[in-house]
């Protein structure tokens, strides 16, 4: 393992403070991570969420070479290349029907950002004055301001609280609580106060992944999506980690037969191999904009716009979607996900198991307050020298392997976990 003492890289969620070992990756494939000694681990987390397929998939790299033949860069404001509009066609192809035109940026925040400022804008250009925003408790949407804003507070943005804008929070649907969060979004989506009318709800479908991997009903998804409409609030899906086939489905909005006014996706929208999101909305929202004045424009881009080559990666991770039996591996992994969860289920230190499609989740039953503070940085070190790369928010230990993850490697991930129970 190679520690990068003189490295000046400031890492992000790193405290350099405590000097642990920072492995110097080589190359990876598949579900593996080696570095140049040829020591290996386990990449449980999908490289935080974004590798679907598996690292280095052999159909998305060739698509990247090919398109570096091509175009590698191009301004999107006003210009457009084939990689995209291939892209924006196919996302439009599969999604439900009201979602009828795509926003390109490069990274899950972002897709939230523009989000926001499609809702916001779509009330200030049609003259209504709407202009707060609902949130639901535990939620995480990303690491820029606006991110922050409509995220959970916390130690994580504690130093940031002075720039973060005001929004209304829902209660989590815990169990037994549903009503309580229908009832508060019902009231927050009928507020009328000034500076109370709410323009848009945004939520995370079915799992709140950074808020501790916290699962809820599809029905209190799909009930949630009705007040909003009732109330012409805008309701966004951030599917920026649930998206492309971790629940189960290929969006887990697809389990509550909800369509969402405006659709944010990045991390597996590439397969995991280039930064690139979307935000897909639906034609009103766009048409808010459409005008003769310059002044409606929707003002929001980034130098990299829907760059080509990360375009074509995605435009290859689509064709896997369509040619290659996907749902398949997703079911299986699902399948043995469930088994490998239930085999510590009855384990007196383990607490709430729980799975949503590949994902697994269960949480480490803490014996004094003080342990949580220590837990999840031991656990992190005693997975790296066993060869596994898995990440647990506090006491919550999760599995998210990529698809292709084999019996073999998914073994080894929850031997590691359940030697684990014992530190
Ligand atoms: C990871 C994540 C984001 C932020 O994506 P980045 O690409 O890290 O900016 C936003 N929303 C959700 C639900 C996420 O899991």
């Amino acid at each position: 393992m190679t520690e990068t003492h003189q490295s000046p890289i400031w890492h992000p969620f790193t405290q350099h403070g405590l000097g642990d070992p920072i492995p110097l990756i080589a190359r990876a494939e598949g579900a593996r991570l080696y570095d140049a000694q040829g020591n290996c681990w386990i990449d449980a987390i999908s490289s935080w969420w974004v590798t679907t397929h598996g690292h280095a998939h052999p159909r998305i790299m060739a698509a990247i070479r090919a398109q570096t033949e091509k175009l590698d860069q191009l301004i999107f404001a006003g210009w457009t290349h084939e990689a995209a509009e291939a892209l924006a066609a196919e996302l439009i192809r599969i999604t439900p029907d009201p979602l009828t035109r795509v926003f390109f940026s490069d990274s899950g925040s972002t897709s939230v950002e523009v989000a926001l400022k499609m809702a916001l804008g779509y009330w200030f250009h049609i003259g209504e004055a709407r202009s707060r925003i609902l949130v639901m408790e535990h939620s995480y949407h990303g690491d820029t301001i606006g991110a922050m804003s409509v995220g959970a507070r916390g130690v994580y943005n504690r130093a940031w609280q002075p720039l973060l804008f005001d929004v209304g929070t829902i209660p989590f649907p815990a169990e037994g609580r549903e009503q309580a969060t229908l009832d508060a979004l019902e009231a927050a989506c009928a507020a009328k106060e000034a500076g109370h009318t709410p323009a848009a709800f945004i939520v995370e479908p079915l799992i709140l992944g950074a808020g501790g991997m916290l699962i809820y009903p599809a029905w209190v998804l799909a009930e949630m999506r009705s007040i909003c409409a009732a109330h012409g609030v805008l309701f966004i899906a951030d599917e920026v980690m649930t998206g492309w086939g971790r629940t189960g489905t290929r969006f887990a909005c697809d389990q509550a037969g909800v369509i969402p006014d405006i659709l944010c996706l990045s991390k597996g929208l590439t397969g995991g191999a280039m930064p690139l999101a979307v935000t897909l909305c639906i034609e009103p929202v766009f048409a808010a904009h459409l005008s003769t004045d310059r002044a409606k424009t929707f003002y929001h881009s980034s130098s990299y716009t829907a760059n080509p080559i990360a375009c074509a990666a995605a435009n290859a991770n689509l064709d896997i979607w369509r040619d290659e039996p996907v749902q398949a591996r997703i079911d299986a992994l699902a399948d043995a996900q469930a088994a490998h969860l239930a085999m510590l289920s009855a384990d007196v230190r383990v607490e709430n198991p729980r799975r949503l499609g590949t994902i697994a989740a269960l949480d480490v039953v803490q014996p004094d307050p003080g342990y949580l503070s220590t837990l999840a940085p031991r656990l992190i070190a005693f997975y790296r020298e066993r060869g596994v790369l898995l990440r647990p928010l506090g006491n919550t230990i999760y599995v998210m392997p990529p698809y292709g993850i084999t019996a073999g490697e998914l073994a080894q991930v929850w031997a590691a976990i359940a030697a684990s129970l014992e530190i």
